[in-house]
């Protein structure tokens, strides 16, 4: 069997690109200097972070002073959660607003804080994947201190009203963060414009390397330090600075905010193509908001077969999609992103997750429409499932609870 490798799961993770990689070169290698050191190796290094830091404020219309580097959106996430919430119990407040289809990062911080005696209200996301400005408004109480949701969900790519969603918090003089790592890249981010208080990006899903995060926080937001140590991120963030990592992203950053309608425009016309060819299999449904949704996320749920094993088939033919988001799979329980817009558990399960990137072209389109139907008619019939719904038993149908 020929196998061409097909990447179409950039949701999870993106290779590094050759951009980044040479940028970053000189500071594995001959650029070792520590940033702190005196020294000119030292002092070269510290220039470098300096205009990383730089590139990347303007980029999202930020001042240097405002962005912190972290390990990943991870340790972002958790520490505007968290640290937002023990700066706010000190003013008296205890109330979070999140909704119920953010990442785990954002899920299990929130949890974690409910365990320490926070409120939490989890806004809910309606069928077409996207959070209502006006449920966000009702949830609001006088204790509210914090509002995160995300840019842009991870599993179905449904983009969210930020813009409004943050005219609201700052009417109501409340926090508002956002986790964009899904977003950057894909759709253009302003932090003034759009009114954002923090925000969260990763290295990995943007061409740049894994382990290197971004947190943007506010001026005039003061959270407690996430690791004491030195001085390093204005010491709120200590721990010797990696510079390449660092660079690396600056580079992304640049790369991933230039020219974004027109590579969007390009990488729709695959998406729709997949999106369209895919939906006549029968008994299938798009997951998430036709229009509002990355430019290069495709999240359907296909009846009567299991994720995992589509999965399986897919890579026999060296195609690396999805199943909900990387960070569950493995697990058997159903997404919580599809259980949130209403889907039934049976067909939670059975969703498959194509997220394109620049480098994806009219062949892996082809490809993937040549080979997925067969796939689908083979797995059904083997399933007991399928059998079942052909004979209209109420077990898959509909697919809406
Ligand atoms: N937030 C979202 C929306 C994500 O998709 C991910 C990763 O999948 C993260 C946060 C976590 O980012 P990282 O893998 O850099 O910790």
């Amino acid at each position: 069997m020929e196998k061409r490798l097909i990447y179409v799961d950039n949701a999870a993770t993106t290779p590094i690109s050759k951009e980044v990689l040479d940028a970053m070169m000189p500071w594995l290698t001959e650029g070792y200097g520590n940033a702190s050191s005196i020294y000119s190796k030292g002092r070269e290094a510290g220039w470098a972070l300096k205009n990383a830091r730089e590139k990347i404020a303007a980029a999202f219309g930020a001042s240097p002073s405002e962005i912190y580097f972290t390990s990943c959106g991870s340790e972002s996430d958790n520490w505007a959660i968290k640290g937002a919430a023990a700066a706010m119990a000190k003013r008296g407040k205890k109330h979070i607003i999140t909704s119920a289809f953010e990442h785990h990062a954002v899920l299990h911080s929130c949890e974690a804080l409910e365990k320490q005696g926070f409120e939490v209200t989890y806004v809910p996301v309606h069928e077409n994947g996207v959070v209502r400005v006006e449920d966000i408004e009702a949830a609001i109480r006088p204790d509210t201190g914090l509002v995160t949701i995300m840019y842009a969900n991870n599993e179905i790519g449904t983009i969210q009203p930020i813009k409004e969603i943050g005219a609201l918090c700052r009417e109501r003089k409340i926090w508002f963060h956002t986790d964009a790592v899904q977003a950057v890249g894909h759709v253009p981010i302003n932090v003034e414009e759009q009114n954002i208080d923090m925000l969260s990006l990763s290295g990995h899903k943007i061409h740049a390397q894994k382990g290197v995060g971004m947190l943007y926080i506010r001026r005039g937001i003061s959270l407690p330090n996430l690791i004491d140590g030195g001085g390093q991120e204005r010491g709120k963030r200590a721990g010797t600075e990696n510079v390449a990592a660092i660079v690396g992203l600056a580079k992304a950053v640049e790369i991933a905010t230039a020219n974004i309608e027109e590579r969007a425009a390009k990488t729709r016309i695959l998406r729709d193509r997949l999106i369209d060819n895919i939906l006549k299999i029968e008994r299938t449904r798009l997951n998430g908001d036709r229009e509002k949704r990355l430019p290069g996320n495709v999240n359907i749920s296909i009846e009567g077969i299991e994720g995992e094993s589509l999965l399986l088939s897919l890579d026999m033919y060296g195609i690396c999609a999805s199943s909900g988001s990387a960070c569950t799979s493995g697990s058997l329980d159903p997404s919580h992103v599809l259980l949130a817009i209403g889907l039934k558990h049976e067909v939670a399960h059975g969703s498959l997750r194509i997220s394109l990137s620049d480098e994806n072209t009219e062949e892996d389109v082809d490809k993937i429409l040549e080979v997925l139907p067969e796939i689908v008619s083979r797995l059904r019939s083997m399933s007991p499932l399928w059998e079942k719904i052909q004979k209209g038993d109420e077990t898959g149908v509909p697919m809406m609870k």
